[in-house]
């Protein structure tokens, strides 16, 4: 019998809480005092989630208090318009987040009569609510016994059951989710899915686990734990140059709402694009910088241009003095700064390395 099975085999409820007890005492002591923690409501459990997915909570606490305290439930951000939202999510990254909860807080209000669904099943069927955020938000919210797999839970879970296959593929993530259920006991779900993300948050971290001050550490089955999780291999990154034109006239500065990656933002004009080009006498960019996003490495080119273009239906003049209630993502913002010389435009938090704005 290979040790997954055993494992499984001997996962009594016994067994369940002599694993559990110390991690949960563990919990009491030194687990993180986070905002989400205190509430029970969903819609705050689910704004918390939404903005947690490929950001770190130390980023995220500001963006959350900030917007709970703008759209404080379901039907006020349902009300709110999309220009409102994304500028509210500005510096996060990732708008397709922002765009989701805002559909979904529509689809509550409008076709669930502003009742959030208890069921996993009609969660999933809410824009971007996928198996662990509706698991998770059954968790939190509605202390229902479900496991949840996500970045922490999978690193400490891949160590404590040594599990070898890729956890991004189908068979590594099928395998940790039945681990994740393994281990859940009926009663206790919300705080013991909280202790176990903080355990991988706090002591078994990613490169330098802490297991001489693991609280499971007798149940742990890592030979090597730092070689865990295993990946399958990424993809590499891709460069990119991306220029775009600076203009300026009046006190007013021309932007482009985006239809591709930034969807909905106002972004600097691109380049080449309706013959916007740099003048042969301005190919020296005015700035420059270099941000990720997914699997890319953008260098971001902005270069003076004149005010003869004509505005179109993408492109808008606004007064730089009323940027702030513009949604502009986080490099076109720095870019704007850096090339009007004024202060950092407003925003609740500082944006997280690994976002595109
Ligand atoms: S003993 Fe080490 S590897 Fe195992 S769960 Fe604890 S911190 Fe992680």
């Amino acid at each position: 019998m290979d040790v997954e099975r055993l494992l499984k085999a001997v996962a009594t409820p016994e067994k369940i809480r002599a694993f559990q007890r110390p991690l949960l005492r563990w919990l009491r002591r030194y687990g993180r005092n986070l905002p989400w923690r205190r509430t029970r409501d969903p819609y705050a459990i689910l704004v918390s989630e939404f903005m947690l997915q490929q950001t770190q909570v130390a980023t995220v606490i500001p963006y959350y208090d900030e917007w709970l305290r703008r759209f404080p439930d379901f039907a006020s951000l349902a009300r709110a318009s999309e220009n409102d939202v994304l500028r509210a999510w500005q510096g996060l990254g990732y708008y397709a987040r922002a765009r989701n909860l805002h559909a979904t807080a529509k689809a509550v209000v409008h076709r669930r009569r502003g009742r959030f669904p208890r069921s996993i099943e009609q969660m999933q069927k809410l824009p971007g609510i996928g198996k662990y955020t509706a698991h998770a938000v059954a968790s939190f919210a509605f202390n229902q016994s479900v496991p949840i797999v996500e970045a922490n839970t999978a690193r400490v879970l891949t160590r404590l059951f040594n599990l070898r296959k890729a956890i991004d593929s189908v068979a590594g993530r099928t395998t940790l989710w039945e681990h994740a259920a393994s281990l859940l006991s009926k009663s206790n779900a919300r705080i013991y899915n909280s202790a176990l993300m903080d355990l991988g948050a706090l002591v078994c971290i990613p490169r330098k686990p802490n297991c001489g001050i693991c609280p499971v550490k007798k149940f742990c089955l890592a030979k090597n734990p730092k070689t865990l999780p295993v990946r399958k291999s990424r993809p590499r990154t891709t460069r990119l140059v991306e220029k775009h034109a600076f203009v300026v006239r009046q006190g007013k500065i021309l932007l482009e709402q985006s239809s591709k990656r930034w969807r909905g933002m106002w972004i600097l004009p691109p380049l080449k694009l309706d013959g916007l080009k740099p003048s042969n006498s301005q190919q020296r960019p005015l700035y420059t910088s270099v941000f990720p996003f997914t699997h890319h490495r953008a260098t971001l080119q902005v270069f003076r241009h004149g005010a003869q273009e004509i505005t179109n239906e993408q492109r808008r003049w606004f007064r730089i003095r009323s940027l702030d209630s513009v949604p502009i993502p986080s490099p076109h913002l720095r870019a704007i700064t850096d090339l009007l010389g004024v202060p950092r435009l407003r925003g609740p938090g500082v944006r997280t390395p690994q976002s595109a704005g």
